[in-house]
Formats: C-alpha cells, sequence, structure tokens
C-alpha cells in the first residue's frame, strides 16, 4: 500500500538506517503496515549494541525479561532467557531469533554505510547516498542509527606506535582473544571496562587499569531469572508489560514520592541494603524521591556505596582511588558488575589513578604516565563512544534550504520530542536527543519511539499528508522543557557523556529527557491527541500548520497537576467554608516537611486587645536576626499561621531571618476589613517585641501569599501613612491587588493550574462586597500613590488567575519609583512555588525572594550602624 503522493515517485517509501534493536522492530511495523521499507546498515550483520560490544563480560544491565521486545507476547513459547542478565552472545541470538521469527532480514541490507542524506524540497523526498554510491530515494528516513554506536576517538597521543594487540570494547573482535599469561592495560572504567576488567583479569598474567575517574558500580547478584518477575509475566504480562511504560525509567516501579530525610536513618539504611542486594540500577536510583535532585540526600547514598567499595577491596589506598568524590552517584551512569571492586584484590591487578598520575604517551611497547613507564602485551580501551549525536554527526545531511544537520546543531542538539528536528522535514529519530532514551531502559523507549512514527506515517497517510516537520516555536518549547526537567536533578553536576564531556570540543549540553518515561510518553501521545500539535504537514489535504507548545508548566508542577486531578478533588466552591477549610488543611499538611530550622515556636500574640495565633521560625545561626511577619494564603477564608509551615521553613533557612507566620480573622464571620487590621495589629505588635523575640528592632520586613501578599502589601500602605512602624521591605509572591475578574489571566488560566477563576471569585464573595472594591486595603492597587512605600520583591507566575493584577502591581510600585523587584516566575502556578518538597522548581524563585529579602535588611542595617 505505497503512499498516495503529489509528489515525485520514489525508490521505497521508507529508508531505516541502523539495524539494531530500534531497526529491527520498525521493520516488523512498517512492513505490516504496507509500507516499502529498506534498512540499511553498516555492519555485516545485524544486533547494532550487540553485534559491534563483543568484549568479554558484556551483558545487559537492566534484567532480561524487561530488555526485550514487547511486541511479542508469545516469547514464552520459544525464547528463554538463561540468566537475569543476559550476555552479549545471547541477547545477539535473540535479534536473530526475532529477525527469523518475524521474517525481518529481507528488508535489511547489511554492510551499507549511509554517509549522505539530503532533503529535495521540490520533490518531498530524501536522496540517500551509501558507501556504495547508491542515490536511493524515500518520502520518509528514519535514524535508528544508536545512541551508543559510534565510538569515541581516543585522544591519548602515541596510538600508532604500540607494536601490540590493541582491542577496543566497541569493536572486538569475533574470535576469541586470548590473554593468557600476558601484560595487558585496560584504559577506562565505564560500564565496558567494569564489565571487562574482572573477565581480562582471569586470564591476563598482569593487569593494570588507568583510572581517570571512579566510577560507583553495583553488584549484579546475576542467576537464575528473578523468580517474582516470572510470575507477574506468567500471570499478566500486557499489565507487566504496561506497568513498564508507564513507569519513570521503564521497568515496572512506581515514581517514589518519599523524600530521603523524611525517614529514620535506619530504615533509610535498611532501604539502600535492600536495593543493593536486588542489584536493579533503575531501581536503585528510585529508592527515594529526591536522590537524583538533593546533593545532601544523593551524598548519603553515595557514601554508602563507598562503604561498600571500602568494604571489599583490601588495600586502602586503591579503595580510596576507587571511590568517586568528585560526582554526584546517578549523574554518570550507573555501572552494574560481577566482581568488580575484589578484582583489584588479585596481586597481579593494580589500578594506576590516571587523575593524579597522568597518561603524557603512548609507547611502542606500552604507556607513559607522568611517574613511571608500563611495558604491556596488549592494550584494551574501553574509552567510550560519542553519544547521542555522534551516529548523526557521521552522516552528511542536510535539510531544508541544504542546511547542514551539523551547522544546524553546533550549539548542541535541537529537537522536538527527541523525534523530529525543524527544517529538516520527514525525517525521524528513534531516541533522539531530548526523549529519555540512556536514561531509560531503551527498549521499552524504542519501541514507543517507533510506535509513534510509524502511527504518525499512517495518520499523514489518511490524513492525505505527504511532508511533516516540528515548528520553530514548538522545538524551542520543548528544549526548554528538557532543560527544566535537567536542571531540577544533579546531572549537569559531572562531566559525563550525557552532556558530551566526553569528547572534547562537543558543545556541553544535557541531552536526554530527565522528566522520565512515563511523563515523556504522556507528552508524546498528547501532541497526537491535539492534532499534531507543534507539527505543520501538508501534502494532497493541503496545508495545516498546527503551531504550539506541549509542556508549558514546570515539569515537576506539571506532574503534580496531573496526579491531583487524578484524584479528582471537589472544587472549593462546592463546599460550605468550614469543609473547604477543613479540606484544605488537610491538603496542606500532607506537604513534605520544609527545611529544618533552628527553633519553631507556637504562640500567641495579644495586640491591642486582639489575640493572634502565630509561629515563629528562627534560624540556627547567632542572631539578633530581622524579622519578617508572613502572612498565610487562602483568601482570607482559609488557612491558618501553620498552613504555609514548609515555605516559611524554607524562606527562614534561606533569609536568616526570622519568620513569623501570624493569623488573622478570616471571612465569612470576619469580613474585609478584618484581615488586614489583624495584619496591621501582628506588625505593631513585631515591631515592639523584635529585641524579645531575638530579632534586631529595626529591620522589619513584611511578605505574603496570595490574599497573604494583599494584606502585607495593604500593611506597607497603612503603616507608610501612619509612619509607623518602619517596614524595610516587603515581598509579595502571587498575590491578588485589585480582584479585577475581566484581567485576562483570569480568563487565559481559569482552570487546570490549581487555583481556579471560580475559586476566586468564591474566596472574593466570602471576604468583600462589591462596596470594597476599591478601598487600597482591599485592592491595594487603587491607592491614590504607592510612592514611599518599601522596596519591593513582587512574584507573578506564569498559569495564575491573579498574575495579571500581580504584574500591574510591580509596574505601578516601579513607576512610583518604589525600587522594585518583578520576578516572573516562569511555568509556575499560584501555588506551585509555596509546595516546597513537590516542587523543586520554584526553588530558584525561593531564593530569588530570600536574597531581596535580605538586601532590603541588609541596607536597613548599614544605614543604622
Ligand atoms: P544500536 O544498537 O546502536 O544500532 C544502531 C545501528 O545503526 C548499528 O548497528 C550501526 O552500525 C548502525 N549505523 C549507525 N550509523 C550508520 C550509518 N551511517 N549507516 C548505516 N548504519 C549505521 N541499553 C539498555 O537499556 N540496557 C542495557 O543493558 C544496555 N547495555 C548496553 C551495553 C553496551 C555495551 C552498549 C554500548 C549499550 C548498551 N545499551 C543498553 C544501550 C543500547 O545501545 C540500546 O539498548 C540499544 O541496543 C540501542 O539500539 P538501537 O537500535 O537504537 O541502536
Ligand atoms: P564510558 O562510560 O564513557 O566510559 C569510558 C571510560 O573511559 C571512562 O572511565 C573515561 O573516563 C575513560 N576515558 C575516556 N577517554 C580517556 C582517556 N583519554 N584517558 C583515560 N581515560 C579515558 O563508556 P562505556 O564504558 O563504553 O559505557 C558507555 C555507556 O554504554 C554506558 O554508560 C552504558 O549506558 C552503556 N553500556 C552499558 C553496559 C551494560 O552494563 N549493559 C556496558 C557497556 C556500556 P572519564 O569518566 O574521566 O571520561
Amino acid at each position: 500500500m505505497p503512499v498516495d503522493s503529489r509528489f515525485a515517485a520514489t525508490d521505497t517509501d521508507v529508508i531505516v538506517v541502523g539495524a539494531g534493536f530500534a531497526g529491527l522492530y520498525l521493520a516488523y511495523r512498517l512492513s505490516r503496515a504496507g509500507y516499502r521499507l529498506r534498512v540499511l546498515e553498516a555492519a555485516p550483520d545485524l544486533g547494532g549494541t550487540w553485534y559491534w560490544n563483543r568484549y568479554p563480560g558484556a551483558r545487559v544491565d537492566v534484567p532480561s525479561v524487561d530488555y526485550m521486545y514487547s511486541f511479542d507476547p508469545d516469547w514464552q513459547q520459544d525464547w528463554q532467557w538463561s540468566e537475569k542478565y543476559a550476555t552479549q552472545p545471547e541477547i545477539l541470538r535473540y535479534l536473530h531469533h526475532v529477525a527469523d521469527k518475524h521474517d525481518l532480514r529481507r528488508h535489511i541490507t547489511c554492510g551499507t554505510r549511509v554517509e549522505q542524506a539530503r532533503w529535495d524540497e521540490d520533490n518531498a523526498v530524501w536522496h540517500v547516498c551509501t558507501g556504495h554510491d547508491h542515490d536511493i530515494t524515500a518520502r520518509f528516513l528514519v535514524m535508528a542509527t544508536g545512541c551508543l554506536s559510534v565510538p569515541k576517538h581516543v585522544d591519548i597521543p602515541g596510538m600508532e606506535r604500540f607494536a601490540g594487540e590493541v582491542y577496543f570494547t566497541s569493536r572486538w573482535p569475533h574470535d576469541p582473544v586470548d590473554f593468557t599469561g600476558k601484560r595487558v592495560a585496560v584504559i577506562g572504567t565505564g560500564s565496558s571496562g567494569v564489565q571487562s576488567i574482572p573477565m581480562i583479569a582471569r586470564q591476563a598474567g598482569r593487569l593494570v587499569v588507568f583510572q581517570r575517574t571512579p566510577t560507583f558500580s553495583v553488584p549484579a547478584g546475576n542467576g537464575p531469572l528473578p523468580a517474582q518477575k516470572l510470575e507477574l509475566l506468567a500471570t499478566d504480562e500486557a499489565g507487566y508489560r504496561q506497568a513498564a511504560r508507564m513507569s519513570p525509567a521503564g521497568v515496572p516501579m512506581v515514581r517514589s514520592q518519599t523524600p530521603t530525610f523524611s525517614v529514620p536513618a535506619e530504615e533509610r539504611r535498611q532501604r539502600y541494603e535492600t536495593d543493593w542486594e536486588a542489584g536493579e540500577l533503575l531501581v536503585l536510583l528510585n529508592a527515594f524521591a529526591d536522590v537524583m535532585s538533593d546533593r545532601e540526600a544523593n551524598e548519603e547514598f553515595a557514601e554508602f556505596i563507598r562503604g561498600k567499595i571500602r568494604a571489599v577491596v583490601d588495600d586502602p589506598q586503591t579503595a580510596s582511588a576507587l571511590c568517586p568524590t568528585t560526582y554526584p552517584v546517578g549523574s554518570k551512569r550507573l555501572c552494574l558488575d560481577t566482581g568488580y571492586y575484589a578484582t583489584y584484590n588479585l596481586p597481579y591487578v593494580r589500578l594506576v589513578d590516571v587523575a593524579t598520575d597522568p597518561i603524557r604517551g603512548i609507547t611502542e611497547t606500552g604507556i607513559d604516565t607522568a611517574a613511571e613507564s608500563f611495558e604491556f602485551d596488549a592494550l584494551v580501551f574501553a574509552t567510550g563512544f560519542d553519544a547521542l549525536t555522534g551516529a548523526l554527526a557521521a552522516i552528511d545531511i542536510t535539510g531544508r534550504d541544504a542546511v547542514p544537520l551539523k551547522d544546524d546543531w553546533a550549539d548542541g542538539p535541537a529537537t522536538y520530542l527527541g523525534l523530529m528536528t525543524a527544517g529538516f522535514p520527514n525525517l525521524f529519530l528513534i531516541t533522539g536527543p531530548g526523549s529519555p532514551s540512556v536514561l531509560s531502559n531503551m527498549a521499552v523507549s524504542i519501541e514507543q519511539h517507533v510506535d509513534w512514527v510509524v502511527d504518525c506515517l499512517t495518520d499523514l497517510r489518511t490524513g492525505g499528508f505527504e511532508v511533516i516537520e516540528p515548528t520553530k516555536s514548538a522545538q524551542t518549547g520543548w528544549m526548554r522543557h528538557v532543560d527544566d526537567c535537567a536542571g531540577m536533578t544533579l546531572y549537569a553536576c559531572a562531566n559525563s557523556w550525557y552532556l558530551g564531556a566526553n569528547v572534547p570540543g562537543k558543545p556541553r549540553v544535557f541531552m536526554p529527557y530527565a522528566g522520565g518515561v512515563d511523563f515523556y510518553r504522556a507528552a508524546c501521545d498528547e501532541v497526537v491527541a491535539r492534532d499534531y500539535l507543534g507539527f505543520a504537514r501538508s501534502g494532497s489535504a493541503g496545508v495545516r500548520c498546527n503551531d504550539g507548545v506541549v509542556r508549558r508548566l514546570q515539569p515537576d508542577v506539571q506532574m503534580l497537576l496531573e496526579q491531583m486531578a487524578a484524584v479528582g478533588s471537589p472544587p472549593l466552591e462546592s463546599m460550605s467554608a468550614d469543609d473547604a477549610r477543613a479540606f484544605y488543611a488537610l491538603w496542606r499538611s500532607a506537604l513534605p516537611p520544609g527545611p529544618e530550622v533552628g527553633e519553631v515556636v507556637d504562640g500567641v500574640l495579644d495586640g491591642d486587645g486582639v489575640e493572634l495565633a502565630y509561629r515563629l521560625y528562627r534560624p540556627p545561626s547567632t542572631g539578633p536576626y530581622p524579622v519578617v511577619v508572613y502572612f498565610h494564603g487562602g483568601g482570607c477564608v482559609l488557612g491558618d499561621a501553620t498552613t504555609d509551615d514548609a515555605f516559611c521553613r524554607d524562606l527562614c533557612a534561606r533569609s536568616d531571618a526570622i519568620f513569623i507566620s501570624v493569623d488573622y480573622r478570616h471571612a465569612p464571620e470576619n469580613p474585609f476589613p478584618a484581615a488586614v487590621l489583624d495584619g496591621m495589629t501582628a506588625v505593631r505588635w513585631a515591631a515592639a517585641n523584635a529585641a524579645e523575640l531575638g530579632g534586631d528592632p529595626g529591620r522589619l520586613a513584611v511578605c505574603g501569599w496570595s490574599a497573604g501578599g494583599n494584606i502585607a502589601a495593604a500593611v506597607c500602605q497603612i503603616a507608610r501613612d501612619a509612619g509607623a512602624p518602619d517596614i524595610v521591605g516587603q515581598a509579595l509572591v502571587t498575590p491578588a491587588t485589585d480582584y479585577d475578574f475581566t484581567r485576562k489571566s483570569y480568563s487565559d488560566n481559569a482552570n487546570g493550574y490549581g487555583l481556579t477563576t471560580s475559586a476566586v471569585r468564591w474566596l472574593f464573595g466570602h471576604y468583600a462586597r462589591e462596596a470594597d472594591r476599591t478601598d487600597p486595603r482591599l485592592a491595594p492597587l487603587y491607592a491614590e500613590s504607592l510612592a514611599g512605600l518599601p522596596p519591593a520583591v513582587v512574584v507573578t507566575a506564569e498559569f495564575d488567575p491573579v498574575r495579571d493584577e500581580g504584574d500591574a502591581y510591580a509596574r505601578a510600585l516601579a513607576a512610583a519609583d518604589v525600587a522594585t523587584e518583578h520576578i516572573r516566575a516562569r511555568g509556575h502556578t499560584h501555588d506551585s512555588l509555596t509546595l516546597v518538597g513537590f516542587v523543586l522548581s520554584g526553588a530558584p524563585v525561593r531564593a530569588e525572594i530570600a536574597d531581596a529579602l535580605g538586601r532590603f535588611l541588609a541596607a536597613e542595617r548599614l544605614a543604622i550602624h
């Protein structure tokens, strides 16, 4: 069933480059969907990774029953894995078995390297040239060229001089290599080195390992297939595979929500031990929610592993050199080993720490380091790959207007969903940069990509389109999202190949998608459900450009909203005020606790006969401290002095100031202006009692979130007009400033972002009357003048109904010559910045708020002293 085309006929419908795991599945899906296809493979045979990497010890590092195709549920009839982690020969046999069983070989031409691919705009055709000078045309070109298929060029001088045997783990000979009794050097201690070193040590007479960066490696505990997995597969294979697809990393597991330090130390240790014994890499990093995002949490786990290394390796100096200390665990790929560390206890195995004794060069007989000369019979390079972009860069690809892909990606790869790149129509990438790829079980990610691509081709065909290409803005939005995901993690803290840091001159960009397989899949599915959002399509049906950005929220905010939508909480406005309060208090109390502070004290303040509860947060350092009076959110109807606990702790810890979260009377029982009057009472009380509270009299600021921001703004105006107390700064976080429901943000962000427009209306209806609307104590934006107000930091969130009035207040303050810092929190919602333990992407904004407060308070100190 050829593609119905207005354009010139092509030799084939689809050219697939590469016959590894991805190329084989493409051959299966495309042939079943009725496409003419050619699979071109440079190697003499199929298998990709598992064809090339034949070094001793080469194995999968994801359990075999997970690292296999899920499209063939009959596999149990004709395929048996022999162990938990299968070896390279067994995996290669499996791939051959799949190719034979589904008659895929007839589509594959081996020994054919694609050297050039050129998009012919006029005919909407890809011209593909191979090493045999062929010009093959196809409507669609799919790069299944692999993330780890191009070995890194070894940049050690003198390579050509060595007279002995030279091996690369990534290009291992097909005939067995015999190291018996030989003097062997292994350079590199990544996954390939870690797997091959123990095997080479079994034969070598002398083995020297040259290590530049130590690795974190976990014992595989290899053996029989895990009974529990087999049982699950036997009872419900479809459910098992679906759980893998919907998991964070492509193996069935539930995304951890538990922060490390919310669990007692002994329980944490037990959890590390259990996971260590299980020997599953992708599960290990999911032990706690923050292992890959919190430096301290990560360091605790890293130290656990270092303890394991020290316990195995006899020589303390060698053990110390094997312990990684310069990067967070997981920020470079974790390794899975069998007997790696114990190998260093063998008397004829030696570790040379290249970081302290650098390799000077390779000589005719061996390797010279700064301190020593070594003689070898064989050198083994386990030095890695030009990962993720290397195979694409090796092909001369030109797209629209003859722009080379290499030039387009000169500053780092840019893709939409890791699947396509703007300016290169009909060019698909399997597990391209910007997709989870190497951070996941690749078997699951490859299947998802292939399914997406083939379904897309079919949708094009049925829709009457022949050409598809992402828009620039969709791509820019996606890359920003990829950056946002990476920015929440510790990945950037290592010189890893994820960042291209292993290849000199390669742009340093974190390339994979770190948001997880589950959220990634949801984005891909959403793009399709929204009629190929972010793509332009053309063909006999005409031109359809559906421009748009699929992920505009911060990744963790998106996840949280999805989780909340799944729970399906009732809308506030469907409840009585009391029920809404109870519901709100319950939800806020379920939030993870904020950071430790020096002291937390609950009290009741007595101001002018009004008693108000408060919670005081004191920093751990030595006082006296500046004092910040904090007003909680909740629309002047909900919440109390304790409901913003984590947010207050966080701001206290960051700003080194006392935070006093004060309660105030709530509507509808006590409508406007009760809350503002109480706010004033609290500020006066704090000013009068600052010294007694351990504060520094004269250094007083206010801060508030939401309705609390409204109160803080109003209090500053009242204090200015009254001439006291002296407030030196105001931090207004997503404040309401005029409740003008005609503003665009009320319609743009009416639903779907936590606080809804109808909830704001409901809260406003409880708190105030229409007649109060222009009272500046209710709507500070209506003040006659804002001049003379304390310096302000105003935070507005992109997806917030009250965003525009916050923006307006920031502009009005600045126009009145009030020193104003306006932070526009991209991708955030009304409350996301306050959700400390959940929303890590809010941390930089909270740091900016604390810094601004610190500057206001420090400036005052300079003025006083
Ligand atoms: P590949 O298997 O790399 O196949 C790409 C093919 O494209 C190659 O055969 C290559 O020759 C061919 N090709 C490239 N350029 C051209 C060209 N210009 N013209 C023609 N042909 C070309 N992932 C996991 O999830 N779990 C693991 O345990 C795991 N273990 C690994 C172990 C090793 C040693 C390595 C190197 C990688 C491992 N990976 C693992 C990642 C692994 O690469 C993927 O799991 C998967 O095999 C990739 O399949 P692929 O088809 O996308 O790419
Ligand atoms: P790698 O992780 O990039 O490791 C390369 C090693 O060589 C590093 O230790 C590196 O040191 C060192 N090195 C590179 N150039 C060097 C030089 N000039 N001098 C000294 N040392 C040098 O590569 P890899 O081990 O082949 O693994 C790549 C990826 O493939 C893995 O991360 C994994 O995803 C996959 N893989 C998986 C398995 C598995 O267990 N199934 C096995 C192999 C590979 P620096 O760290 O200092 O750069």
